[in-house]
């Protein structure tokens, strides 16, 4: 199959720290606590665009990187968030997790985007964390970092338009007649087998992908020649250019050797409409290029005579194409794509505790959202909670982070005292 890969390393914005800060009082040495919180970093996509045909671009960037969040501002202000960024890739690129292995997207249509890591929360300002009893915390929250991923892109191409028919008939020299661009396929690095690729621009600005199929002959659908490799890829076209060669012995011979392997390879090869297109009108005998084209009228096929040499006749066989392929959806492809739990949270068992004198946060997603849901009133309920942190290691760790009777321990927007064989509720 014509497939084409590259890896990246992608990292999202850490937050902003939290910051210390105090208002200024008149009269008042210090006033209250006014660190703000810190900005959101921000997060990676990426973003299927149509104007993409290769994912060459990856040969010279490889890393990316969103903005890291501001931290909090003095005066209660919120830092700035980090800009997210959009990476482009054609359609039809399949993302692969390295780590996991999980295909965890497939972007088809332009401007389909995929989340590939959320930026890192900002971390609370002191300005959040202050009671009636603790009026001046001297601590903020820091940041969450970003989340690192390594991400294999895989292209499939989808080429609008397969163009089929015997080695000589002219297939290479119809692209390179037709299409306004082409990618430098001799510098392709990761590509074994290419077909020859042209984008035929259209009105709208949109490209039409147009792929050249060759090496098609007889026993292809048995895997002889390169022409297998290329029927899987045409499968994935949604009309096909037959061309036929008008200064050979029997072109519509030809035509139906061609078709049977279509027919031979099964799939749903044999349903995609097929165009002909009569090559070589300026060589051939202009009564037989009449002649076979009755022929296949009269079989309800759409024919155009056409000299890809000269040109004459390529314009009407384009702008039919353009035509044409509105009218026919696109092929379904079938990848599974697996539900995706790196880009948006860590290991949410896991915590972390950050330590300021004798006041310790405790931060994670488990262990916050444990808390969240405790009724804090229940002393049964605390019981609970008390154990499953136990069981989780919290109290291990913050004995081994140096904890001593009487410090301040936060989870999420609980606080207790801490003492070795008890807890103690704060009114909060
Ligand atoms: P492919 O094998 O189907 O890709 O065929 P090519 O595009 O390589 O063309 C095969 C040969 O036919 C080349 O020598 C071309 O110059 C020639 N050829 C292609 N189109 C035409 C045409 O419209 N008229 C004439 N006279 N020769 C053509
Ligand atoms: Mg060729």
């Amino acid at each position: 199959m014509f497939i084409d890969k590259a890896k990246i390393n992608i990292t999202s914005g850490s937050g902003g720290n939290g910051m210390v800060a105090w208002r200024r009082e008149k009269y008042v040495d210090k006033g209250g606590p006014a660190g703000g919180d810190g900005g959101k970093g921000g997060a990676v996509f990426l973003m299927a665009d149509s104007n993409l045909s290769t994912l060459l671009d990856f040969k010279y960037q490889l890393k990316f990187f969103a903005e890291n969040g501001e931290k909090g501002r003095p005066k209660d202000q919120h830092g700035k968030n980090g800009e997210d960024i959009y990476i482009k890739v054609p359609c039809g690129t399949i993302i692969k997790d390295v780590k996991s292995g999980k295909i965890i997207g497939d972007l088809t249509y332009s401007g389909q985007t995929l989340l590939l890591a959320s930026g890192g929360r900002g971390g609370r300002g002191n300005a959040r964390f202050a009671t009636p009893i603790r009026r001046a915390p001297q601590f903020c929250e820091p940041g969450e970092p970003g989340i690192s991923r390594e991400l294999e892109l895989e292209l499939k191409l989808i080429a609008d338009v397969g163009l089929l028919g015997m080695p000589n008939a002219g297939k290479s020299t119809l692209i390179s007649v037709i299409s306004a661009a082409k990618p430098k396929i001799a510098d392709y690095p990761f590509t074994t087998l290419v077909p020859n690729l042209g984008i035929i621009k259209k009105p709208d600005g949109d490209g039409l992908v147009i792929a050249d199929i060759p090496g098609l002959i007889e026993g292809a659908s048995q895997g002889i020649g390169l022409g297998f490799e290329f029927l899987r890829h045409v499968e994935r076209t949604r009309l096909l250019v037959h061309l036929l060669d008008m200064t050979e012995e029997d072109p519509v011979n030809n035509y139906k050797i061609i078709n049977k392997e279509l027919e031979k390879y099964g799939g749903r090869l044999n349903e995609i409409p097929q165009i002909i297109a009569l090559n070589k009108i300026d060589a051939a005998d202009l009564e037989i290029v009449e002649e076979t084209a009755k022929i296949f009228k009269a079989d309800n096929k759409e024919v155009f005579t056409i000299s890809a040499a000269t040109g004459e006749g390529t314009k009407d066989l384009v702008y039919h194409l353009i035509q044409k392929i509105e009218e026919i959806p696109l092929p379904e492809f079938n990848i599974e794509v697996e539900k995706d739990e790196d880009a948006s949270d860590h290991d949410d068992s896991e915590y972390k505790i950050h330590k300021f004198d004798h006041f310790f946060i405790v931060k994670g997603g488990r262990v916050e959202r444990l808390v969240s849901v405790t009724e804090l009133r229940n002393t049964e309920a605390i019981f609970r909670l008390q154990n499953i942190l136990k069981g989780m290691g919290v109290f291990k760790a913050l004995e081994d982070s140096g904890i001593k009777d009487g410090d301040t321990v936060r989870i999420g927007e609980f606080e207790f005292e801490y003492y070795s064989d008890e807890i103690k509720i704060e009114n909060n």
